[in-house]
C-alpha cells in the first residue's frame, strides 16, 4: 500500500467513524433521499436554505463506508455555501470521479481522498450517491421557489 492509499483510507475511515453533520434537521427547507441499489446505500439529506444559501445541512444513512464517508465530506464541503457554489462543486466532483485520470499524487483537499475509489469502478456510485442526492435536492428547491408576492392583491378580509 502506498502512503497515499494509506492517507486516503485514514481520511475516509475518519469520516465514516466520526461523520460530520450527522442527523436530521428539525425544520428543514427540504428533505430528500437517495438510494444506490447496486450496493444498498441510502442517504437522507435535510437542508435549510436561506436566501439561496445552504445555512444548514445534515444527513442520515446506511450503507458502505465509502457512501457514508462521502456524505460526511459532502455536507462539510457545501455547508454555509450558496446553492450555485454547491452545484459547481457537485459538477466538478462528479466529473473528476467519472474521468479516467488517476487519483492526484498529492491530497490537496480532503475530497481528493475519494478519488482513490476510482480504482474500484463498482464503488464510484457509492462515492457519488450523496452528491447526486444533493443535486436533486437543489433542483427540487429551485422548483419550489414561491412566486413573488403581489402586494396589490388584497385579502378578502381587507376588501372594502
Ligand atoms: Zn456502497
Amino acid at each position: 500500500m502506498t502512503a497515499l492509499e494509506d492517507l486516503s483510507r485514514e481520511i475516509i475511515l475518519d469520516h465514516y467513524q466520526n461523520p460530520r453533520n450527522h442527523g436530521r434537521l428539525e425544520h428543514p427547507t427540504l428533505a430528500n433521499r437517495g438510494h444506490n441499489p447496486l450496493c444498498g446505500d441510502e442517504i437522507e439529506l435535510s437542508v435549510t436554505i436561506d436566501d439561496d444559501n445552504i445555512s444548514d445541512i445534515a444527513f442520515v444513512g446506511r450503507g458502505c463506508s465509502i457512501s457514508q464517508a462521502s456524505a460526511s465530506m459532502m455536507t462539510e464541503t457545501v455547508k454555509g455555501h450558496r446553492l450555485d457554489e454547491a452545484e459547481a462543486v457537485v459538477k466538478s466532483f462528479t466529473s473528476r470521479m467519472a474521468d479516467r485520470q488517476p487519483p492526484p499524487p498529492n491530497l490537496e483537499e480532503e475530497l481528493d481522498a475519494l478519488q482513490g475509489v476510482k480504482k474500484y469502478p463498482a464503488r464510484v456510485k457509492c462515492a457519488l450517491l450523496p452528491w447526486t442526492t444533493l443535486r436533486e435536492t437543489v433542483d427540487l428547491c429551485r422548483h419550489r421557489e414561491p412566486a413573488p408576492v403581489d402586494d396589490n392583491v388584497l385579502d378578502c378580509a381587507d376588501a372594502p
